[in-house]
């Protein structure tokens, strides 16, 4: 045996948000480090720091890895640190060490105390101490999420970030001038208009949201989906996350802040936005305002059986028409055709004219379903699917049982929101009518967006019957269903 070799010893630093206020910083650490490696006589061969958002967070920590390598390949004898926390984020990890001490008499020193890896005790005191700091940061995460839970529940303002589209930078303060348009937003949501239709009309209104860029369809539908702009807090636990923050976070509390639209139209608005059935509609190239909504009338061979498919926009030399589509796979005869120029206007003044006539505005105003009390059947079965869901949660019931219970009250749920929709839509249409050429001039300044509310909300259908081949324009062939 020749004279001993000096023990290599490897300083490993961490800096991590846990211990951010405790002055551990990188350089506090090394100093400590080094100091201890000097009492021991160690050759300090190298400092590995690692600067990860948490201790627990799983984050990849590059020069721990780097480190485990040199381990491996002899060129460390010890490892030194602060504390056992900052070495290892897990008891896998810290077995990983124990497990090298073993089989190549890696030592390990902290400064916050002697841990002899070579002895029982010495491991048993690691596994403590790591298990301990593991506590604590889990601790802290519950800690962390418990009071922000308690700040929604309490309706504080959240701190951080930009303010709220409609608020002061207070955040409390209604700003007029922004929140006239979040009251215009939701009602032409709600009456039916796509978010990218808004946001087009607000870009060329110049309106912007606070970062002072033009309102996306994506913002628009977080913000009116917020319970935010009803003075309403809601909360969305971490868990919920897939990615990114889920749509709608369970409302917990009256905000101090006051609200811009009512709680019921952002429970609709809400209800609206998050539904994944909802159509997305793109503005690119002739709009078809009355796809799906005219249907084949072409006979089929079974009697008193229409073709019944959905006609859809589809051009021919240019000219915009309508067509059963003849999409392989489906039953759609692809027979029908008609131009959509001209059936568009037609539609359009069949409506017009319906909306005219004092028997329709007679049946509109005296609405047999009435709002208010519909929400509040709307609202209290929502409240019962949460009891049930909480209950189940809480395992007061199994899950076959919050099934069984679950079904009669989605389907009478499902059944008040379409009646629910439909008295919005009645609210919207007391808005519009007028005379004939009140409303045509108002049609006239409306987006296709707009337009197709006000006809959805009068009409389910239009069946359009085989063209006669003697005639050009047929207007018999449309024959109307009427909502109501
Ligand atoms: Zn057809």
């Amino acid at each position: 045996m020749t004279t001993a070799k000096a023990t290599r010893a490897a300083i490993y630093v961490r800096i991590s948000q846990d211990r951010g206020g405790a002055g551990l910083g990188i350089a506090r650490q090394e100093g400590d480090c080094r100091a201890l490696c000097a009492s021991k006589g160690w050759d300090v061969v190298d400092v590995y720091p690692d600067n990860d958002v948490s201790a627990y967070s799983g984050a990849p920590r590059p020069k721990w890895q780097e480190l485990l390598e040199d381990i491996h390949q002899g060129l460390v004898d010890a490892v030194v640190c602060w504390h056992v926390d900052r070495l290892t984020s897990t008891p896998r990890e810290l077995e990983d060490v124990i497990d090298l001490a073993d089989k190549r008499g890696l030592e390990l020193a902290t400064v916050s105390g002697e841990i002899d890896l070579a002895t029982p005790t010495g491991r048993m005191i690691a596994r403590m101490l790591g298990a301990a700091a593991r506590h604590e940061a889990e601790h802290k995460a519950e800690r962390q999420q418990r009071q922000r839970r308690q700040a929604a529940e309490s309706g504080r303002v959240a701190g951080g970030g930009k303010r709220s589209f409609g608020y002061e930078d207070d955040r409390i303060t209604i700003r007029e001038s922004e929140a006239e348009h979040v009251r215009e937003a939701a009602r032409r949501t709600l009456a039916g208009e796509s978010l990218a239709s808004i946001c087009r009309d607000w870009k060329g209104r110049g309106i912007v949201t606070v970062l002072g860029i033009p309102w996306k369809p994506a913002g628009m539908r977080r913000m009116l989906a917020s319970a935010r702009i009803s003075g309403r807090r809601e909360h969305t636990p971490r868990s919920s996350w897939e990615g990114t923050r889920p749509l709608l976070g369970e409302i917990v509390s009256d905000a101090v802040w006051p609200g811009i639209i009512s709680h019921e139209d952002s429970d609709r608005l809400r209800a609206l936005l998050s539904d994944p059935t909802r159509r997305k509609r793109h503005g690119s190239g002739r709009t078809y305002l009355l796809s799906g909504i005219l249907r084949c009338g072409k006979p089929t061979e079974e009697p008193e059986k229409a073709c019944g498919w959905g006609m859809v926009g589809r051009p021919r030399s240019g000219v915009p028409r309508y067509v059963c589509p003849n999409t392989p796979g489906t039953d759609a005869c692809g027979g029908t055709a008609t131009n959509a120029t001209r059936t568009d206007e037609h539609v359009r003044d069949m409506v017009l004219a319906a909306f005219d006539s004092p028997v329709f505005m007679k049946r509109l105003r005296e609405s047999d379903e009435d709002g208010t009390e519909l929400y509040e059947k709307v609202r209290a079965d929502e409240e019962e699917l949460e009891e049930l869901a909480s209950d189940f949660g809480a395992r007061r019931i199994s899950r076959k049982e919050w099934m069984v219970a679950r079904a009669p009250i989605q389907e009478r749920l499902e059944l008040n929101r379409a009646k629910l929709a439909k008295v919005s839509s009645k609210a919207v249409l007391l808005g519009f009518v007028g005379s004939y050429d009140d409303m045509l001039a108002r049609w006239e300044r409306m987006n296709p967006s707009q337009q197709r509310a006000v006809i959805s909300s009068a009409v389910r259908a239009v069946h359009v019957l085989p063209a006669n081949p003697r005639k050009r324009w047929d207007p018999d062939r449309f024959v109307i269903d009427w909502i109501a």
